[in-house]
């Protein structure tokens, strides 16, 4: 396979960080969890005890505190600030604040730049919600995968239990449904299809179903 960028975006728990992972690994290319870096800066303004609306502190903490990824046989390990923090930012306490925190123009700016260094050598499947639109504009191919709020809930409710995080179902899904609302609403990068993104809709399609989808889409580009 030609070493080229994978972006997908779309909303919370849409199944993109699990497809992007298998396409990764199948196509032996780097994965980059977006999102993971939009917490860990969250997680470090909780530590820190900085306020999720000051913009400046933020700042301070992307450019004291690099986060870093490591791939071992436990999956990828995230860290910042000397600590692994691969569990701490899905907690419901930085999943609630994360998406004030990835409102600011400043936060966003400092992490694409990040996340474009990690892209520059190519063979990269990149996740998050403005990869297409901002992070990547040039990859080879791009998705835009969505589901119904009811089945995003249902397969998060399932993860948080086999991760032994509480949260009852109702909850689950209003934090998603206002995640969206937040995410799609903001001024800098708001979460949007883009113009030449593919759509695929995962509502009643199993993992490996949407995994084939995706080759499909890249396959009949020429890749
Ligand atoms: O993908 P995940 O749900 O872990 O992302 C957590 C949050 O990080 C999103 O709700 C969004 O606020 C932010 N995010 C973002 N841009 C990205 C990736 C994530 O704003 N590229």
């Amino acid at each position: 396979m030609e070493k080229i960028s994978i972006a997908i975006d779309g909303p919370a728990s849409s199944g993109k960080s699990t497809v992007a992972k298998i396409l990764a690994s199948d196509f032996n290319f780097i994965y980059v969890d977006t999102g993971a870096m939009y917490r860990a800066i969250t997680f470090l303004a909780i530590k820190h005890q900085v306020a999720f609306s000051n913009e400046k502190a933020l700042v301070d903490l992307t450019r004291k505190y690099p986060i870093t990824f490591k791939q071992t046989a436990r999956g990828q390990l995230v860290f910042a600030d000397g600590e692994e923090i691969t569990q701490a930012i899905r907690q419901p306490d930085v999943t609630a604040a994360v998406s004030e925190v990835s409102a600011h123009g400043e936060v966003r700016a400092e992490l694409v730049e990040a996340q474009r260094q990690l892209a520059e050598a190519g063979g990269v499947v990149m996740d998050g919600r403005d990869i297409g639109t901002t992070v990547l504009p040039k990859a080879q191919v791009k998705i835009f995968l969505v589901a119904s709020v009811e089945e995003r809930a249902q397969r998060r409710y399932k993860e948080n239990q086999e991760k032994g995080i509480e949260m009852d179902f109702e909850a689950i899904k209003e934090a998603i449904a206002k995640r969206d609302y937040l995410d799609s609403h903001r001024e800098v990068s708001p979460l949007v299809q883009a113009t030449d993104a593919e759509l695929v809709d995962t509502t009643g399609m199993s993992i490996e179903q949407v995994v084939t989808k995706i080759k499909e889409v890249i396959y009949s580009k020429g890749f």
